[in-house]
């Protein structure tokens, strides 16, 4: 199927570009992904994205995070391993981290902002040649280093909300909001990276300015845990060998169509959750197969 610019990413492209499962898979064939991120204070974000990430196809998956944090996130996940991170109060220390082995990295999530941590995501970022996505505390460590992102040899994929569009931006959230598609076709040409513009109207961008616009979710999901929730399943999508713009519109619609199905059949928008959106991600799936 031809696409056009600022397209609407419908059920069709679900339908036409979800990878199909061959019954002679192996957990090689969907992909290994690690998700970097946590702290002591903060475990509930990056559980949510690894459990997004299960519940989205991925084959095998890594936590890597301080020793404080595993024992939490591996209670909620019993499908991931664990990585652990030397920690310093708590949160990720500098240190170098072998990737070698993994089909994509997922990093920010409750990571803090500390000056380790933020040492550790552009040294990853600088040293990886993995497709890395990054995410809240991981876009604030990288927000006066952008020049690191044209730099990368592998894809990166950034998903911020309108807040952090304005911070990596250095201008106003209105600015963003007034002018979403302009801001983010400039920043993603700009740095050769793909652009998740989270919102109402999620607008993805490719590193060319290729534009499609996910419409589906509700307001359940204004709530911390959803941007994490949507993160972790970009990262399984990725995994599982999908083009890019199509691994990360896909998912945005599945997030989004979790919280609808929910808000449609059992729950509103006032109690939705994070973990019951994860939750209902298998009967979204299901929809498409
Ligand atoms: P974050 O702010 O990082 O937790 O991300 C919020 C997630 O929820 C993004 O995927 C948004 O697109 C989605 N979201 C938040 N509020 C709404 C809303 N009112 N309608 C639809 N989606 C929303
Ligand atoms: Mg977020």
């Amino acid at each position: 199927q031809q696409l056009t610019n600022k397209q609407i990413w419908g059920l069709n492209f679900v339908q036409a570009t979800l990878p199909k499962r061959s019954p002679f898979s192996h957990k090689g064939t969907h992909g290994k992904g690690v998700i970097i991120g946590g702290s002591l204070e903060m475990p509930g974000s990056i559980t949510m994205a690894a459990k997004a990430a299960l519940r989205s196809g991925i084959g095998l998956l890594t936590v890597a995070t301080v020793q404080e944090a595993i024992s939490s996130i591996a209670a909620q996940c019993t499908e991931a391993t664990f990585h652990r991170l030397a920690g310093e109060h708590g949160t990720i220390a500098k240190q170098p981290m072998d990737l070698s082995g993994y089909d994509v990295c997922l990093i920010g999530m409750g990571m803090g902002r500390s000056a380790q941590s933020s040492t550790f995501t552009k040294q990853l970022l600088e040293e990886t040649e993995l497709p890395v996505v990054v995410d809240a505390d991981g876009l604030n460590h990288i927000k006066d280093h952008l020049e690191l992102l044209s730099k990368r040899k592998a894809p990166t994929i950034l998903t911020p909300h309108p807040g952090e569009m304005a911070t990596l931006l250095k201008v106003s959230v209105a600015e963003v909001v007034n002018h979403p598609f302009q801001v983010a076709k400039d920043f993603a040409k700009a740095y050769g990276v793909y652009l998740v513009l989270k919102g109402t109207y999620t607008i993805i961008t490719t590193p060319e300015g290729k534009q499609w616009v996910n419409t589906t979710g509700n307001a359940g999901l204004a709530k911390g845990g959803s941007g994490d929730t949507l993160a972790g399943i970009i990262m399984a999508m990725i995994a599982q060998n999908q083009s890019l713009p199509a691994a990360i519109a896909n998912s945005c619609f599945i997030h989004g169509k979790a919280a609808e199905l929910l808000v449609e059949q059992s729950h509103s928008s006032y109690d939705l959750l994070a973990t019951d959106v994860i939750e209902a991600i298998p009967s979204v799936i299901r929809t498409f197969l």
